[in-house]
């Protein structure tokens, strides 16, 4: 049945939670993955910058995905401090991977409907598969219906009806996921730790104890 896909999951991961670990899983067994590939992103000068420097961020993936063969940490962005396109990163993905490898970007809904702001985004289907997460009961088919045009058209041609799909070609293909998204968030964890309360639970007690220990996110 073709080759099984990559799953791609891009994040600043400030820190890694147990909401990205579950997000990861069920794509992975949904679509019959072999792998996930996270990958933190760098820390341009003139966005957002993340709390946790880019080598406490990927310290706390590889720590959380330390037991999960399944799951690996992809370091092409985490150490740019400069403007990096996901055209770019997933371009590259491509040429490492090869022609035939089933790629496929995990997005959320709400990411998945500003795709048309994103540079180049049209080229995104020549490189990979969209996987969209919609939480149950709120399909994206309702989102769409007032979506930007040329994503919607995008949307109606590339729309397949099973996950069997992303394993018929390399690229091109939109999923949609029903996933019951837990309410967890890295604002959150941070907010938790700046206030003195306990993050257990929230992500891997290897994480927990490494943002503890470091003191990552405690007001100095
Ligand atoms: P922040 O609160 O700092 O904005 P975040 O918790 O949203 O961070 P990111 O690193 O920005 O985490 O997220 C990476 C990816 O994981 C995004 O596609 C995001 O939509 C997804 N994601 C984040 N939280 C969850 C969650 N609780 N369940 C499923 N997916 C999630």
């Amino acid at each position: 049945m073709g080759i099984a896909p990559i799953g791609i999951l891009g994040g600043t991961f400030d820190p890694i939670h147990n909401g990205h670990l579950r997000l990861a899983q069920e794509a992975l067994e949904q679509c019959r993955m072999q792998q996930v590939r996270f990958i933190p992103s760098g820390t341009p000068p003139h966005r957002a910058r993340p709390i946790a420097s880019a080598e406490a961020r990927l310290d706390m993936v590889r720590t959380a995905l330390h037991s999960h063969h399944e799951f690996s940490v992809d370091v092409r962005e985490v150490y740019r401090t400069d403007p990096c396109y996901s055209v770019d990163t997933l371009t590259s993905l491509r040429a490492e991977f090869g022609d035939e490898q089933p790629l496929c970007l995990l997005l959320g809904s709400d990411a998945f409907l500003n795709l048309h702001t994103w540079h180049e985004w049209q080229r995104v289907f020549e490189l990979t598969h969209i996987v969209v997460i919609q939480r149950p009961g709120r399909p994206l088919g309702n989102a769409m219906e007032t979506a930007n045009e040329e994503l919607k058209e995008a949307y109606r041609a590339r729309l397949a009806p099973a996950p069997r799909r992303l394993h018929e070609s390399a690229s091109g293909a939109i999923v949609a996921l029903d996933m019951p998204l837990l309410d967890i968030s890295a604002t959150d964890i941070r907010r938790r730790c700046a206030e003195n309360k306990n993050i257990r639970y929230l992500t891997t007690d290897a994480v927990t104890h490494y943002i503890y220990s470091k003191q990552i996110y405690t007001p100095c």
